[in-house]
């Protein structure tokens, strides 16, 4: 039962605080990290005393392998041999994938205290509870109370056969293709957004939607809600707004279209590839 949840999320530090505390510090968008002969790894509370790094904006996000994590910022980059400093997407082929997800939960953070510096009702500004149950930013004027909050997105694999739809967004790089995404738009449930999303952006309409997994993606506060889904009737007809070209691909013909990556986009259509 000890281990049964891998990361204890916290408003303050569970331990002792610890030479091996992890630290998960940002520069805009990009993760502060050390590398060691080629050997990532997160910057540890050790590091930050030796290098005399300036944190602010610091948050304790929970307890990973009996440490205590905080994120935080950083004013400016700093410039050693063995400090580099990665966006995300880098960061995710770089390390551990636990480590990785903590890397996300930390962003989020940043990203919410950043957005509500000030209240939404008063424009006052607002100051973070002191709590150790919960996490809110409260207004210091009419009190009105802020929650980190998220803002959910579908993504879905729809599957004809033994074909996949894929299709090209324009906003996607090097004529790369993907599964099809969307934001849920407010009052919509998620089925009604994956059916809503697909027949907007390609004309079909389609059967069959089940839960896949999820993910969040801190940019600024998003869960990717990932579905499979069965064609159902309709011809392909792209919106030429977001997507420029969709088609349905066989196993053979998948391979080298899509960015293979931790994103739950990837990993869709991996699920694709061994189950079709
Ligand atoms: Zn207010």
């Amino acid at each position: 039962m000890r281990d049964y949840l891998v990361f204890k999320p916290s408003v303050k530090p569970l331990y002792e605080q610890d030479n091996d505390d992890f630290w998960f510090l940002f520069k805009d968008n990009k993760l502060m990290l050390l590398n060691e002969r080629g050997k990532y790894s997160v910057v540890k509370w050790r590091d930050i005393k030796e290098l005399d790094i300036n944190v602010h904006s610091i948050q304790c996000i929970g307890g990973y392998k009996n440490q205590n994590c905080y994120c935080g910022e950083i004013i400016e980059i700093i410039e050693r041999k063995n400090i580099e400093f990665l966006e995300l997407i880098d960061v995710s082929k770089k390390m551990d994938k636990y480590l990785y997800m903590l890397t996300i939960r930390g962003k989020l953070l940043l990203n919410w205290l950043k957005l509500n510096q000030y209240c939404g009702i008063c424009g006052s500004k607002t100051y973070l509870k002191d709590s150790y149950t919960e996490r809110a930013l409260v207004c210091s004027n009419c009190g009105n109370t802020t929650w980190p909050r998220t803002s959910p997105a579908i993504i879905v694999a729809v599957i004809n056969g033994d074909k996949l739809l894929l299709a090209h967004n324009k906003q996607f790089p090097n004529r790369k293709y993907s599964v099809i995404a969307g934001f849920v738009e407010y009052g919509e449930t998620f089925e009604e957004c994956v059916r809503r999303e697909v027949y907007e952006e390609v004309g079909i309409k389609i059967k069959n939607i089940k839960y896949f997994g999820s993910q969040p993606w801190p940019f600024p506060n998003s869960m990717m809600i990932g579905f499979t889904a069965e064609y159902l009737e309709g011809e392909i007809e792209e919106d030429g707004e977001e997507i420029v070209h969709a088609d349905w691909f066989s196993k053979d013909e998948i391979l080298g279209k899509y960015n293979k990556s931790l994103s739950i986009g990837s990993q869709l259509i991996e699920w694709f590839l061994k189950n079709h």
